[in-house]
């Protein structure tokens, strides 16, 4: 039991308290400059400051890689298949080199929505089903997979850092279904002289669900072995990978961020 003396002093030091932090004039924490830029942002649309990177007519904003008879690696027009505002993984000669495209445009810090659907008629298993991938600054892949009632290693699977981290849950769709990624990347940043002093992280919403939050990425995405990182400038271009699986690709669209 509190004495009422007790109750009566405890009462007069908290009123005591409040009433010198309502001496503090409210405007001394406000601040109102500068305003943030406006964006039109209509609902389920492309936001009003979008660079829209493919909205289903052409593919100009891609190219492909190929080497020339001297052996040297060429630009190319990117060769995927345009078909009903999809963009569609080619079929491949056998022996034939992989159709990654890349985007003529390069990038930092990025807010990136893409839908993507694996293929309706269920080939292959674990990473031989509906595999591609988008790799962030050319080289920081977020799986595509169809994970859909198909098992394969967790650091592997859909909406994983490939061989590094898993996803927090299995969102997937059924296969033949669109997808949604909305990826939001905070670039590693470098000493001028090539030192790593923060690593890259990426948050992955797929099909609205949260699967990564603030995830460091150790480095690059290697198929062998550990990653580690290695020096490069501030802004790279996206690709998406050509694992030899028809995955379609539609309204694909970035933000740049201004972050310090
Ligand atoms: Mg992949």
């Amino acid at each position: 039991m509190v004495s009422l003396k007790k109750y009566a002093l405890a009462l007069l030091l908290t009123g005591s308290v409040l009433s010198a932090a309502e001496e503090i004039d409210p405007k001394l924490t406000e601040y109102w400059t500068p305003q943030p830029d406006v964006v039109n942002a209509p609902a389920g649309g492309v936001p009003s400051d979008a660079i829209v990177l493919f909205d289903g007519t052409h593919l100009n904003e891609w190219f492909i890689t190929r080497e020339n008879e001297d052996g040297e690696k060429e630009a190319r027009p990117a060769n995927w298949v345009l078909e009903d505002g999809a963009m569609i993984v080619p079929p491949r000669k056998k022996g034939g080199p992989s159709s990654d495209i890349t985007s003529q445009q390069a990038f930092g810090d990025i807010q990136l929505h893409l839908e993507w659907r694996a293929p309706a008629e269920v080939k292959g298993d674990s990473q031989g089903r509906g595999n591609s991938g988008i790799f962030l600054m050319n080289r920081y892949e977020v799986q595509i997979l169809d994970c859909y009632e198909n098992e394969t290693y967790v650091n592997g699977m859909t909406a994983s850092t490939y061989k590094q981290t898993p996803p927090l849950v299995n969102a997937c769709h059924a296969p033949g279904e669109w997808q949604t990624y909305d990826i939001f990347f905070k670039a590693p940043r470098f000493t001028p002289d090539g030192k790593l002093v923060e690593k890259a992280t990426v948050t992955v919403v797929h099909n609205g669900v949260v699967v990564q939050l603030n995830t460091p990425l150790y480095g690059p995405t290697e198929y062998r072995g550990q990653p580690s990182y290695k020096y490069h400038t501030p802004r790279q271009p996206l690709r998406i990978q050509d694992h030899n699986n028809p995955v379609a690709f539609r309204n694909i669209w970035v933000r740049e961020l201004d972050l310090p």
